[in-house]
């Protein structure tokens, strides 16, 4: 399996594309469809789903442009967070216009069938749906905003819960110390180095 991380949109959401013999899957994108529609054919990609780490406006508003390149595409969410596509909270205008509940919405627990080696962790917290992709097979992470390189994701917002933050954490911490850790803002790090570094976790 290929990785390719971009930034995307003024929150600078890591939005991930991960390939395989011509399929991508895309992790969280966030803003600029346009653009990831462009990248994905000037690498002859054809996307089989949009995966999402959670369903705030920064980590969604990318999937009109693409769903409206490939109609079919599917959007994997945990049903936790399907009430926040359309809550108040995502109604930010401009560049994260509300887009609704998308087509073609389907549970990230049916994930593993379609993507073999895929474990949907799920971790809220940050959000009542919050959920992890972890690739045993490549030691990859991808946290959302439930663990950042030296901090954690923000438990203030509509349905979180700095108890259950905790509790994801820790289960978190229960994966390979050499498991490379791509968050959904900034920059990447490893369970080992946020088990011995991290100040929510030491
Ligand atoms: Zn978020
Ligand atoms: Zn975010």
């Amino acid at each position: 399996m290929e990785r390719l991380t971009i930034e995307v949109g003024s929150y600078e959401v890591n939005c991930s594309i991960l390939s395989d013999a011509g399929q991508a899957w895309i992790v969280d994108p966030g803003s600029e469809g346009e653009r990831i529609v462009g990248l994905l054919a000037k690498k002859g990609l054809v996307p089989a789903a949009i995966l999402l780490t959670h369903a705030h406006f920064d980590h969604i508003s990318g999937i009109p442009a693409l769903q409206k390149a490939f109609p079919e595409l599917p959007v994997y969410v945990h049903p936790g967070d399907v009430p926040m596509f359309g809550h108040p909270f995502n109604q930010m205008g401009g560049e994260y216009a509300s887009i609704g509940v998308p087509a073609n919405v389907r549970d990230v627990a049916d994930l593993p069938a379609a993507l073999p080696g895929v474990q949907v962790l799920h971790t809220p917290g940050h959000t009542p749906g919050g959920v992890c992709y972890f690739f045993p097979a490549d030691k990859l992470l991808l946290s959302g905003d439930t663990l950042f390189a030296g901090s954690v994701g923000r438990t203030d917002f509509p349905g979180g819960s700095m108890a259950r933050m905790m509790d994801s954490l820790q289960a978190l911490m229960k994966l390979p110390d050499d498991t490379l850790v791509i968050p959904g803002h900034g920059g990447h790090t490893t369970i080992g180095d946020e088990k011995r570094t991290n100040p929510y976790i030491v």
